[in-house]
């Protein structure tokens, strides 16, 4: 009877980095429930969190350039939100004022289409 495990300190002492990983990630992937789709959004965009209006030195966002545009509405024409785009507050009023204006000229479609 050599082989004897001896413990760290009881159930007690765990691995300090486990702790703030506490996100289940293997029970909600799993499941394939085509309704919701709510964690499409992590790996969808998570690119880098700086709004690229910023990075451009634009002063405002053209309504016109709808290549620029159509990084921040999805496939339906929604608009997306502050956390997935990465702009900052003031760009991403303007953005949505673009987006606006940019709809209602038929540039892109309006949210909700089939
Ligand atoms: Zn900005």
């Amino acid at each position: 009877m050599a082989e004897f495990h001896p413990r760290p300190s009881g159930p007690s002492s765990r691995p300090s980095d486990r702790g703030s990983d506490s996100r289940n990630r293997d029970r909600g992937d799993s499941r394939d429930s085509r309704g919701g789709g709510g964690d499409k959004r992590r790996r969808f965009q998570v690119r880098k969190k700086v709004c690229r209006f910023c990075v451009d030195k634009s002063p405002f966002v053209d309504y016109k350039d709808v290549k620029t545009l159509r990084f921040f509405i999805t496939e339906r024409g929604k608009i997306l939100p502050r956390r997935i785009s990465g702009n900052c507050a003031r760009h991403q009023r303007e953005v949505t004022v673009a987006v606006q204006r940019c709809r209602n000229i038929a540039l892109i479609p309006f949210a909700g289409e089939k």
